[in-house]
């Protein structure tokens, strides 16, 4: 995987930031091809600049965590107090593991020495001498190139001691994950570098950037995330911002997957395209004769969409005041504010699009087995609710379905959102609620025919 990688030419709707090297062609991971790429010229501009001027500067970028919950970067890192005298961590989050979301892993194997260099000017920022990239142990090729290459940048001087003879020091290492999607989830992550099983914490009080690694304050980052801040410093907030929409800056990464001609990942400005452009124009559109069911927009917990439902989305009136218009599906915007006005998400950017072959309970039983499988075991309501929807499911698929199982369904999913130490409950609720709730008649069919559901292949 550290050969030369050829992505595809971008479409005239892409606009590659963070892909933009790894497009061209021959760049590989080395620090010397880095280098002649302009790298580590970022490091350079903000090893001058004053800390809070960093840390404005992402602010002012609008830019919004890229690991799924959106949060903005900014002002999580503004959570950190510059000199409280403890010791401070930032952790890259590599656990990359959210089905239809593979984005991350191609910057780990191709441009480590982008996260490097966002990851340097970070610390910097937020006073941190000390960071870790964890990284999931399926991507064990991804930790040797990364592990090579911080080799690498600490040997020129941009890791390590007196980074570029400025005085600040930091050091980061590479932490390999065990198989667990849970270890994804920011305070399980944390337990799991500290040497423990890997439950959630609560937060509060919990958040991180109070009670992190060792109960010391800690950012928590996804590696895109990490990855834009050096171009923030080389571009400028306000240039970085214009890229995306008011409320989410820049450029994101759409992973998409499933039933269309050209899945595969596309950078875009935020909020530049909709459904119906990304899925017919930029991913060329459906198999042939095929007409679209439905489309999860952003990783396997954001609630599913119905491709003949009209969504109501909020739009500039004449008088200029936001007034409600209704679009059919296609027409929804993919960011995170339009996803959130429709009830679902931009999420991590894994977009799964399903056409008419596609049977809801066979999708959903897919959804719930991975659920199942993955849930930590923490807390009852996820851990007993996670398995017995995958239950109901499976036994449905194989043709044994009752015609109280969709409202059973519902009510197991009702009783684990929200009653859950972290996110995973609502994860794993959300897809039973919204395909029950977008595809009714799909799932009574099935559970009182009483005839098995095929499996695709
Ligand atoms: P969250 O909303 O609880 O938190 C988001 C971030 O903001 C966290 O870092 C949190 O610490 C911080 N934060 C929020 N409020 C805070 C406060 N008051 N003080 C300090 N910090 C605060 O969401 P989450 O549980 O971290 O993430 C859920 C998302 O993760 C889901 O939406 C899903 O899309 C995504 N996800 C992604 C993957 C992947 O592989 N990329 C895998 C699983 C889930």
């Amino acid at each position: 995987t550290d050969k030369p990688f050829v992505m595809p030419a971008p479409h005239p709707k892409e606009r590659r930031v963070i892909f933009e090297n790894i497009s061209k062609e021959g760049y590989d991971a080395s620090i010397d091809t880095y280098l002649a790429h302009g790298g580590y010229e970022s490091l350079k501009k903000a090893i001058t600049m004053q800390p809070s001027a960093i840390i404005d500067q992402v602010k002012a970028s609008n830019l919004r965590g890229r690991g799924g919950a959106g949060f903005p970067c900014g002002t999580k890192w503004s959570f950190i107090k510059y000199d409280d005298g403890k010791p401070h961590y930032i952790v890259v989050n590599g656990d990359e593991s959210e089905p239809g979301t593979f984005k991350d892993r191609y910057i780990l194997h191709f441009d480590p020495h982008q996260l490097i260099e966002g990851l340097v000017i970070s610390a910097f920022a937020t006073n941190t001498r000390l960071c870790y990239i964890y990284i999931r142990c399926e991507f064990p090729e991804a930790a040797r190139i990364v592990w090579n290459a911080i080799k690498e940048a600490r040997a020129r001087g941009f890791v390590g001691q007196n980074i570029l003879g400025s005085g600040f020091d930091c050091d980061i290492y590479v932490h390999q994950g065990a198989a667990a999607y849970i270890c994804g989830e920011e305070t399980s992550l944390l337990e799991s570098l500290e040497g423990k099983r890997p439950y959630p914490r609560i937060k509060p009080p919990y958040f991180p950037a109070v009670l992190g690694l060792y109960m010391k304050p800690t950012i928590v980052n996804n590696v895109e995330t990490i990855c834009h801040v050096k171009h923030i410093i080389r571009m400028g907030p306000e240039e970085y911002a214009k890229m995306g929409t008011p409320g989410d800056g820049g450029t994101r990464t759409m992973c998409v997957s499933g039933d269309v001609m050209k899945p595969g990942f596309y950078e875009l400005p935020a909020g530049a395209v909709t459904l119906g452009e990304l899925i017919f124009d930029i991913c060329g559109g459906l198999k042939p004769g095929r007409k679209l069911k439905a489309v999860i927009p952003g990783g396997s917990s954001a609630k599913v969409m119905r491709a003949d439902e009209v969504y109501k989305i909020k739009v500039k009136g004449a008088d200029g005041q936001m007034v409600d218009k209704e679009v059919p599906m296609l027409d929804v915007v993919m960011d995170a504010a339009s996803l959130a006005s429709v009830g679902t998400m931009v999420g991590s950017g894994g977009v799964m699009v399903m056409d008419d072959s596609r049977d809801m309970v066979w999708a959903l039983n897919n959804l719930n087995q991975f659920y199942a499988h993955e849930s930590c075991g923490q807390c009852t309501p996820c851990r007993e609710g996670s398995l017995w929807m995958k239950k109901i499911t499976t036994r449905m698929m194989d043709g044994g379905g009752r015609a109280a199982d969709p409202a059973e369904l519902k009510s197991v999913a009702d009783n684990i959102a929200g009653r859950t130490v972290c996110a995973f409950g609502e994860a794993c609720s959300w897809p039973t609620q919204s395909f029950l709730a977008k595809f009714p008649e799909e799932f009574d069919k099935v559970a009182t025919s009483g005839t098995p559901v095929p499996v695709p292949h």
